[in-house]
């Protein structure tokens, strides 16, 4: 975040604290530094919660616009910027915030993976640092170890902070209603990264046996020897299920919280940034494999196969 940006933003002295420690662009992707004050700043109290249509919501989602802009994302067709405005369920307006990696390979770059990870928490006095602050910091870092890289990615992969989860994934439901593109072949997704020492596991949920996303995670894991990565579960939990619900197959990157779940202790102090970037460069890597991956991934999405793993 500029510094300019957080003066017509929300004009407190911590806040502009907070932005002199976030570059517009981290030097490097994956920065523990840059991580920890994007997660310190996203779950502080004058953000309280990121509410869907406050102040908070506002600034948190300038974050990650200026984030896909200092990158050079591209926007989708229709926006003005990289927003998608909404009115959630109780009336709220607030946005998603949407931006891609073109594809480079002639057949697959109309095929999409999703990215996402959502942005909102629930305010007065729970600030959500592990939900999801997390998990959106994890995604800033992501999209910039993807445009980093020497080539683009076969497929195209958009990059998604999502609105109003919380009240029962609003901001997922009117991207794939109103704006989502047609040949969205997986859902990544990322929702409390943070609390990986609350049980020692990072789940790899949807991981289901006989998917492209279990063999690729059962792969990619090896390289995480820090990490015990559990695969296989269907969840329900989180934007995902919006995916799933459609066809399309998911991975949802998830860290159990026993004691601070949607809870006022759920706080920045809390979380396990080792782990945390541990788990996001493998979300990252998982995604780079699937937008890469030789197998007919579209086919999977238009078959009959029961990818929510769920009845
Ligand atoms: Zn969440």
């Amino acid at each position: 975040m500029r510094p300019g940006a957080c003066l017509a933003s929300v004009a407190m002295a911590v806040v502009l604290s907070a932005c002199t420690k976030v570059p517009e662009c981290p030097e490097s992707a994956f920065d523990a530094d840059a991580m920890r004050s994007e997660v310190a700043y996203l779950a502080s109290e004058e953000l309280d919660g990121r509410v869907p249509g406050t102040e908070g919501d506002a600034a948190a989602r300038a974050l990650v616009s200026e984030r896909f802009m200092c990158l050079g994302l591209t926007p989708l067709d229709g926006l003005d910027g990289f927003e998608q405005p909404f009115v959630d369920s109780l009336g709220r307006e607030t946005a998603n915030v949407l931006g891609y990696l073109p594809g480079a390979d002639a057949e697959l770059a109309d095929d999409v993976v999703v990215l996402s990870a959502h942005l909102d928490h629930l305010g007065d006095g729970l600030l959500g640092a592990n939900d999801n602050a997390s998990g959106v910091s994890g995604l800033m870092a992501i999209a910039q170890a993807l445009t980093e890289r020497d080539e683009a990615p076969a497929r195209t992969v958009l990059f998604a902070a999502f609105g109003s989860e919380e009240s029962g994934t609003e901001g997922a439901t009117a991207f794939l209603d109103e704006l989502a593109p047609e040949d969205i072949v997986y859902s990544v997704n990322m929702d409390m990264i943070g609390s990986y020492a609350s049980t020692g596991t990072v789940w790899a949920l949807g991981a289901l046996d006989g998917t492209p996303g279990r063999r690729i995670v059962e792969t990619l894991g090896q390289d995480y020897p820090e990490l015990d990565v559990g695969v296989g579960e269907p969840s329900d939990l989180s934007d995902n299920e919006v995916f799933c619900s459609e066809g399309i197959p998911y991975l949802f990157f998830w860290t159990e919280d026993t004691e601070c779940y949607h809870a006022a202790c759920d706080t920045a102090d809390r979380i396990d940034h080792d782990e945390m970037i541990a788990i996001a460069r493998l979300t990252g890597d998982t995604t780079w494999e699937l937008a890469n991956s030789g197998e007919d991934l579209r086919g999977i999405v238009q078959s009959d196969v029961n990818v929510c793993g769920v009845d």
